[in-house]
């Protein structure tokens, strides 16, 4: 059977892959644009993200939003899901293999799916996901392989300043980039 965006969703909906699903009220596969050549992949649902089933939510969605804004788009030019799909608990980050279980099963199908021409990692873990390596503070506003742009996760730019501001940069960066894809 040809997957598509919304098959997948209904297989994440019903996942007991790793342990995670065991804390979540929803999952929270991703949303929109399924056509779409840009794709972010932030870390896991937060409280808000795991009540309503969509991705940043609550206040990091609205500094995610000014970002992309920076880069010339807006939200529902992308598609935007998290490294693991279900709400960790206490917030803890998810474990290296919590992170390769679940992209194993959906977030390198999701990928397939899409075919986005540039994936935007929003910090660690997603970097961590995707990549295996690598530290945000020496690689953010660059491009990995021609296909991964590296940034900071929009909760640590709500915590200081100083990354907020490297985030803003980085976002203008991209922009220029997309106006070559
Ligand atoms: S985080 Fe991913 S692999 Fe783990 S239960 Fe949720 S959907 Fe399945």
């Amino acid at each position: 059977m040809t997957q598509t965006i919304f098959s997948l969703a209904e297989g994440i909906r019903k996942c007991t892959s790793c342990p995670l699903w065991k804390g979540r009220t929803l999952t929270v596969p991703g949303e929109g644009m399924n056509t779409s050549k840009i794709m972010l992949i932030g870390e896991a649902p937060g409280v808000e993200e795991d009540r309503q089933g969509l991705p940043f939510f609550g206040k990091s969605g609205t500094v995610l939003d000014e970002m992309i804004n920076l880069a010339g788009i807006s939200r529902k030019d992308t598609f935007i899901t998290g490294a693991v799909k279900c709400h960790p608990p206490k917030n803890r980050n998810p474990s290296n293999k919590e992170l390769k279980t679940c992209r194993e099963l959906w977030l390198d199908k999701q990928i397939e799916v899409i075919k986005p021409k540039l994936i935007i990692l929003l910090g660690k873990s997603a970097l961590f996901s995707m990549i295996g390596k690598g530290k945000i503070t020496e690689i953010h506003g660059k491009t990995i392989s021609k296909k991964y742009f590296v940034t900071y996760h929009p909760s640590a730019a709500m915590r200081f300043p100083t990354i907020k501001q490297e985030m803003e940069q980085d976002f203008k960066i991209l922009g220029k980039l997309l106006k070559k894809l």
